[in-house]
């Protein structure tokens, strides 16, 4: 067996916050216990919201929690032209087609809403003619046609998690209107790129796997392995995010350790048995899939502010 590739891919767009780290840690420990390595990705699509700046504190970030890479590869804001050809591949296929639904248009749809606030595409625009298309004084979205298939994600924590993207997604953007591609497929060819053999990220990003996995079958890529770690919640039962302030690296660096702040992480998720600090490296020798919990974690980090 190869040793495993493994990513991190955050996405540059302020400080990293305890569920980034916690992605983090678990994509590290799954490759570095296994004698694999870790590639990183900044994932700056959104050029409005991402920097350079954060970027730089971000592979600080990573530095000051022992959080190595073996390789960093180009920025997704500088990949615009390696995607199109991954476009052109789709077009050849005779799976794109021009959208010009409106926003409004399609949040009115009588489709169903997904929980994570999508919707199914209804196909509107599928079967517009060449006439109906040049009627339209405006840039289209470009969507990829779905099969009506069953796509299984043997997901390494979470158990199988199964979507038919033809009834539980619809058509997918691919490239938004003002040209930029979208995250689907700019992770798609990254990853398959570099030849990621693990897929290791927050819980919330299970529902993308099947899109990716469609992507990766049309690329000629094999389909990675999938580790999807719970998500973090603060005592009062919130989840944690970027608006919390007080849970990003900023500040913990001022009131913690990394060793003390990895020691209650991995406590929490049931890689030891005890919270005490530890480094990352020593992490590595105790972790397993096994022992990690698969519902969210709530996290109380008071005793580690001193
Ligand atoms: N860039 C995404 C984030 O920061 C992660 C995407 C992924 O891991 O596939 O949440």
């Amino acid at each position: 067996m190869l040793p495993p590739v493994g990513r991190f891919a955050p996405t540059p767009s302020g400080r990293m916050h305890l569920g980034n780290v916690f992605a983090a840690l678990i994509a590290w420990l799954s490759v570095k216990s296994r004698g694999g390595s870790l590639v990183l990705r900044m994932e700056d699509l959104d050029t409005q919201r991402t920097s350079e700046e954060y970027a730089r504190v971000l592979r600080r970030d990573l530095r000051w929690l022992g959080l190595d890479w073996d390789l960093e590869t180009p920025a997704q804001s500088t990949r615009s032209a390696v995607y199109q050809q991954y476009f052109e591949q789709l077009a050849d296929l005779g799976l794109l087609y021009p959208c010009y639904c409106t926003r409004s248009q399609l949040h009115s749809v009588n489709a169903p809403h997904l929980s994570d606030g999508t919707y199914v595409y209804p196909g509107t625009c599928r079967n517009l003619t060449p006439a109906q298309q040049a009627a339209f004084d405006r840039k289209p979205a470009w969507r990829v046609q779905v099969p009506d298939k069953l796509w299984t994600v043997e997901d390494k924590l979470q158990g199988t998690y199964k979507e038919n993207l033809a009834t539980d997604c619809g058509d997918f953007v691919v490239r938004r209107a003002d040209g930029v591609y979208v995250y689907q497929l700019a992770v798609t060819v990254d990853d398959g790129e570099a030849g990621v053999t693990e897929v290791v990220r927050g819980m919330d990003l299970l529902s993308s796997a099947p899109r990716q996995m469609y992507l990766q079958e049309r690329f000629g890529f094999p389909h990675p392995e999938y580790g999807h770690v719970p998500m973090l919640m603060a005592p009062d039962g919130r989840r944690l995010s970027k608006r919390d302030k007080d849970m990003d690296l900023g500040y913990l660096q001022d009131h913690t350790t990394a060793e003390k702040l990895l020691g209650l992480l991995a406590f929490s998720c049931g890689i030891t048995d005890k919270c005490q600090p530890i480094s990352a490296c020593e992490l590595a020798g105790e972790f397993s899939w096994e022992k990690l919990q698969k519902a969210d974690i709530c996290l109380d980090i008071t005793p580690i502010l001193g």
